[in-house]
């Protein structure tokens, strides 16, 4: 069974957030447990997180159906020590935050190395970043998204992540989760089912599909190979439907959260529909 769903408002409290996924049809769903632009948020009150428990039962959800996506502001692989000191504390006050919602993952962006120090050494910082934050927490597993590899953000080749993965103590505790515009974007194909199997055994072959953890559901605005990171819903971008159908299709990829992040969400509920209808019946 594949977990569609889309990344939904948690405005008014995480307690709102599965209500807003089962409103639109998803059996997953991602939030953010905090404001994603601010660096410090207020712990969650009880009552948050017994709302959020309550909701998560009533609507059947399980945490393994749920990818929290942490700050935009957290840069694991920061170039300086202070800032990625900080970047470090918020990250495992995410992960804590995870833990005490009772979900099992959190999807971070690896890090940029603002031109300053090499592609390796950000990579070595990021996996050192993780095995602090890993062994400072419980329960909560960090799961690295491929980036589109705009400006100098790292994780754009699946290299990236099979290098931070492999520099990580505790393997038990680490994943990935693959966005799809951000592939195309970085120069992996998805648009033919041909180009679809090229960069998936790729995907295997250097990370492994044990490590996937989730999935980020995009078409892509920008060109293949631009490095540029634009959303566009599904079917209307530059990986178009055949991609998705691949996709959907693709027994490799079962039971993970897969998230829309496309750009209008007035039609998540149609396109978690049509995506569902592309799986075609063993019958
Ligand atoms: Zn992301
Ligand atoms: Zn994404």
């Amino acid at each position: 069974m594949k977990w569609l769903g889309a990344h939904v408002s948690a405005a008014g409290g995480v307690q709102n957030a599965p209500d807003n996924a089962h409103k639109i049809g998803a059996k997953g769903f991602a939030l953010f447990t905090k404001n994603q632009r601010q660096w410090n948020a207020k712990p969650l009150t009880t009552e948050q997180i017994d709302g959020f428990h309550a909701a998560m039962e009533r609507h059947g959800y399980q945490p393994h159906q749920v990818l929290p996506h942490d700050s935009y502001l957290i840069n694991l692989g920061h170039p300086e020590e202070e800032p990625r000191q900080k970047s470090l504390n918020a990250f495992i006050d995410e992960l804590e935050r995870c833990h005490q919602l009772g979900l099992d993952r959190l999807n971070f962006h690896p890090g940029s190395h603002l031109k300053k120090i090499s592609e390796a050494q950000c990579l070595d910082y990021i996996a050192e970043s993780l095995n602090y934050a890993l062994e400072k927490t419980q329960g909560v597993s960090a799961v690295i998204e491929n980036t589109a590899g705009q400006g100098s953000n790292m994780g754009f080749r699946f290299e990236h992540l099979a290098h931070i993965i492999d520099k990580v103590e505790d393997k038990s505790r680490v994943g990935v989760c693959i966005d799809t515009c951000h592939a195309f974007a970085a120069g992996y194909d998805l648009r033919t089912e041909a180009a679809y199997q090229q960069t998936m055994n790729a995907f295997d072959e250097i990370v492994g599909f044990n490590y996937l953890q989730g999935m980020h559901l995009n078409d892509c605005k920008s060109e293949f190979e631009s490095r540029v990171d634009r959303h566009q819903s599904i079917g209307k971008g530059n990986i178009g439907l055949e991609g998705f159908r691949q996709l959907m299709n693709d027994s490799r990829i079962d039971e993970i959260p897969m998230v829309l992040e496309t750009i209008n969400s007035d039609i998540w509920n149609q396109e978690i529909e049509q995506l569902y209808a592309m799986v075609l019946s063993a019958a």
